[in-house]
C-alpha cells in the first residue's frame, strides 16, 4: 500500500476529521525545546484502544513507522519524527477518560491520553492523592509520563512513575493487544513484561491504559525555602530533616544562584523571597496525613536549630497557600527560563545522594576549565540524587552548526566522565530520545546496549516503533 492508500485506510479507521496532514501537523513535528524538526506522512488521533490497535496494524502492514506522541513536553526529542517523512505520528489526546477510581484497591484507572493534572484533580476530588508532579503537568499525558518513567518533585517519598504503575494495557507494534491492567499488589507469574514498556519511550509499543496507585491525601503541607552557602550545608539540612521527619519529606529541591537569577530575569511573575541573593536555595516540602501532629512547629524548630548552627543563612516560611505557590513557581519556571536564555545543554544526572557535592564540584570545575564564559545554572531533586547541571550556550554565540555540535558534545563528555567516575546515570528522569543515544552507549557499554537491541528486536522485529530513538539498531 502506498502512502496515500494508507492515509485513506487510516481515515476509514478513525474518521475523516482525525487524520491530519500538511500544515495542520507542523506543531507535532517539533519538540518542546525547538531543537528537533521532523517530517511525517500524517498525524492520527484515534478515539480508543481498539482504534489505536487498528491504526498500528495498518501502519505496520504498510511497512511504515509510528511515532507515539503525548503532550510533546519531553526534553530529549523522543516524540519528534525523523526527517524521512515515512512515519505516522500517533496522537493519544482523545484517549482522555478516567475509567475508574477504586477505593478498596487504592487505584485510579485512566486512558493514556489523560493530562497529568486532570488525574491529580480527579484523585483529589475522590479524597485521594496522585503524587506525580512536574513543571509540565498541565500538558503532559500519563502515557508520556509512563513512557519516559517520569520523576518530578515527589520521587523522594513516592518513587518515579514506575513505582506508581500497577497495571498497563499496550498495543504491540503489529497491532496485537496485551492487557496487564489488573491492580495486583503481588504477581510472580513469569516475566513482568509491563516493566519493559515503562521508560521505553515509545520504542516497543503504545500504552493505551494505565492503572495507577493513589495515596491518602495529606492534611498538612508545610513548604519552606532556605538559603544556604554550600551544597554540603543543603545536604546537612536534608540529613537532619530525614532524622526527624523521615518519609514525611515529599520534596527536597535545590537551585543555585545562577539558576535563580535566570528565572527572575526571564520569567515574569517571579520575585526573590530573600533580601539578598545567596549561593544556593533549597525548597523543602513536608506533609502529614494526620491532623494532631504540629508539622509547622517541628519544621520551625529544625530551621531555628540549623540557623543557629550556621548551616542556613535565611529561611522563608509561607503563611498562605498563595505564598507557597510563589515559591514553587520559582522552581517550576527553570525550564522556561533556560530555554529563553539560550541552548540549554542539560544533564539529567543521578548519583548517590552522598556523592552529589563531589559530582557538582567536579562537573562545574570541568566545564569552567573548558568554557569559562558560559553560565552554569543548576537545579535538581537533590533529595533523591538527581541534579540537572545545565550549561547555557547563548543562541548567537556560535553561528556555525558543526562548531555548536562539537561544543555541546565536549560539555556532555566532561559531565559524563564525572558521572562514570563517581558512579551514576546520565538519565534519571528525562530519558534518552534522540539527544542522548551516544551518551547512553558510552555510559552503559556494549553488553547492555546489545541486550537492549535484542529486546527491541524480540518485540518489534520490523522496527515499526519510534525509529531512531533510545538505541540505534545496526
Ligand atoms: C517545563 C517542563 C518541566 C519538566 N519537568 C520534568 C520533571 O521534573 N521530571 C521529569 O521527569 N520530566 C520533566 N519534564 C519532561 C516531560 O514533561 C516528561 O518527560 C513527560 O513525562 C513527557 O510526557 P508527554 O506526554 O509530554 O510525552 P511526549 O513528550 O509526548 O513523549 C515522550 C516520549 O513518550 C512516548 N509516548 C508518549 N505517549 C506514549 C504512549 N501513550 N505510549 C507509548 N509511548 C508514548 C513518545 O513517543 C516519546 O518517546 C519537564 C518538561 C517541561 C517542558
Amino acid at each position: 500500500m502506498n502512502g496515500m492508500g494508507l492515509v485513506e485506510h487510516l481515515r476509514a479507521i478513525v474518521g475523516d476529521g482525525f487524520v491530519l496532514e500538511g500544515e495542520n501537523i507542523s506543531s507535532y513535528l517539533e519538540d518542546w525545546r525547538g531543537r528537533y524538526h521532523g517530517s511525517a506522512l500524517c498525524a492520527v488521533r484515534p478515539a480508543d484502544k481498539e482504534e489505536v490497535a487498528a491504526v498500528v496494524a495498518a501502519v505496520h502492514a504498510a511497512g511504515l513507522t509510528i511515532v507515539p506522541q503525548g503532550g510533546n513536553t519531553g526534553l530529549c526529542g523522543a516524540a519528534t519524527p525523523d526527517s524521512q517523512g515515512q512515519s505516522v505520528v500517533l496522537l493519544l489526546d482523545r484517549l482522555n477518560a478516567i475509567l475508574e477510581i477504586n477505593v478498596l484497591d487504592s487505584c485510579i484507572r485512566v486512558q493514556a491520553g489523560c493530562v497529568l493534572q486532570t488525574v491529580q484533580e480527579k484523585a483529589e476530588e475522590a479524597g485521594f492523592y496522585f503524587p506525580l508532579s512536574l513543571g509540565a503537568e498541565g500538558t503532559c499525558q500519563i502515557g508520556g509520563n509512563i513512557a519516559t518513567n517520569a520523576g518530578g518533585t515527589a520521587v523522594l517519598k513516592y518513587g518515579s512513575m514506575r513505582s506508581l504503575v500497577l497495571g498497563l494495557s499496550v498495543v504491540l507494534p503489529d497491532g496485537g493487544v496485551c492487557d496487564w491492567s489488573l491492580p495486583l499488589r503481588k504477581n510472580s507469574a513469569g516475566y513482568d513484561l509491563k516493566q519493559l514498556f515503562i521508560g521505553s519511550e515509545g520504542t516497543l509499543g503504545i500504552i493505551t491504559e494505565a492503572t495507577l496507585r493513589i495515596f491518602p491525601k495529606p492534611l498538612q503541607v508545610v513548604t519552606v525555602m532556605a538559603a544556604v552557602e554550600t551544597v554540603d550545608d543543603a545536604l546537612a539540612l536534608f540529613v537532619r530533616l530525614t532524622q526527624v521527619l523521615g518519609e514525611r519529606i515529599r520534596a527536597f529541591e535545590i537551585m543555585n544562584r545562577t539558576q535563580m537569577d535566570l528565572v527572575l530575569e526571564r520569567v515574569p511573575g517571579n520575585r526573590l523571597p530573600f533580601a539578598e541573593a545567596c549561593p544556593y536555595y533549597v525548597l523543602v516540602e513536608v506533609t502529614e496525613t494526620l491532623p494532631r501532629i504540629d508539622l509547622s512547629a517541628i519544621m520551625l524548630e529544625i530551621l531555628e536549630e540549623q540557623i543557629e548552627a550556621g548551616r542556613i543563612l535565611d529561611a522563608v516560611v509561607p503563611y498562605s497557600l498563595a505564598q507557597a505557590e510563589d515559591l514553587w513557581r520559582l522552581r517550576h519556571s527553570v525550564s522556561e527560563a533556560n530555554k529563553l536564555s539560550g541552548i540549554s545543554v542539560a544533564h539529567d544526572t543521578a548519583v548517590p545522594v552522598s556523592q552529589q557535592g563531589e559530582f557538582i564540584r567536579q562537573a562545574e570545575e570541568g566545564i569552567r576549565t573548558l568554557f569559562p564564559e558560559l553560565q552554569i545554572p543548576m537545579v535538581g531533586h537533590i533529595g533523591d540524587g538527581n541534579i540537572h547541571v545545565v550549561v547555557i550556550v547563548p543562541y548567537d554565540s556560535v553561528k556555525d552548526e558543526d562548531e555548536r555540535t562539537d561544543r555541546i558534545a565536549r560539555i556532555h563528555a566532561v559531565v559524563d566522565d564525572v558521572v562514570i567516575r563517581i558512579g551514576g546515570t546520565i538519565s534519571a528522569e528525562h530519558g534518552i530520545g534522540q539527544s542522548n543515544k551516544l551518551r547512553l552507549q558510552k555510559s552503559l557499554g556494549e553488553t547492555t546496549i546489545g541486550l537492549m537491541r535484542s529486546i527491541k528486536r524480540a518485540i518489534d522485529p520490523d522496527l515499526t516503533m519510534n525509529p531512531g530513538k533510545v538505541i540505534d539498531m545496526r
